[in-house]
């Protein structure tokens, strides 16, 4: 007998209903990142800089209801924009699931808990600056070194 598999596995993104799509978001909140564009090569880099609007410690967005009314330059993550957002980290469970990729062990649909992708480092909590603190100048100083650092295991 085996146990029934989880709707993230058996759904194609385009399929899913709109709790469904919401669910997957791991909480990470990197995509609430600054980006810079390199002009020459167009890729894009995270920064340590976030969304004015991110509430850094819980990494959730403290008017996700009015988000683009407030900040019009926030992604709007759906089927048809996924495919464009490749600068999205690694780690983020639209990119995996597009890519064919499981997630991982501390995606809080797996654990079960939702302080598990703090606890692994993939969030920003504890990272990320506000933009109300750095002048965009220096934006490119606070660039990370890799949008999606490998997560830490865990420890049980
Ligand atoms: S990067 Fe992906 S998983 Fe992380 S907060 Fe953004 S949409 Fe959610
Ligand atoms: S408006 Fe909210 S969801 Fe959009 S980037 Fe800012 S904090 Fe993130």
């Amino acid at each position: 007998m085996s146990a029934e598999r989880p709707f993230w596995e058996t759904t194609d993104l385009a399929d899913m209903t709109p709790d469904q799509w919401e669910a997957l978001c791991d909480g990470c909140a990197r995509c609430c990142l600054h980006k810079l564009q390199d002009q020459a090569s167009g890729r894009v880099y995270l920064t340590m800089v976030a969304c004015r609007l991110l509430d850094r410690e819980i990494c959730r967005c403290r008017d996700y209801r009015r988000r683009t009314e407030r900040v019009p330059e926030c992604l709007v993550l759906s089927v048809a924009t996924l495919p464009r957002a490749d600068w999205l980290p690694e780690t983020c469970a639209y990119r995996r699931l597009l890519a064919g990729e499981h997630l991982s062990w501390w995606h809080p649909l797996v654990s079960g808990d939702r302080e598990t992708v703090h606890q692994a480092g993939v969030s920003v909590r504890g990272l990320a600056l506000s933009e109300e603190d750095v002048h965009p100048g220096d934006w490119f100083r606070l660039i990370l070194d890799e949008a999606a650092p490998p997560p830490k295991r865990p420890l049980i």
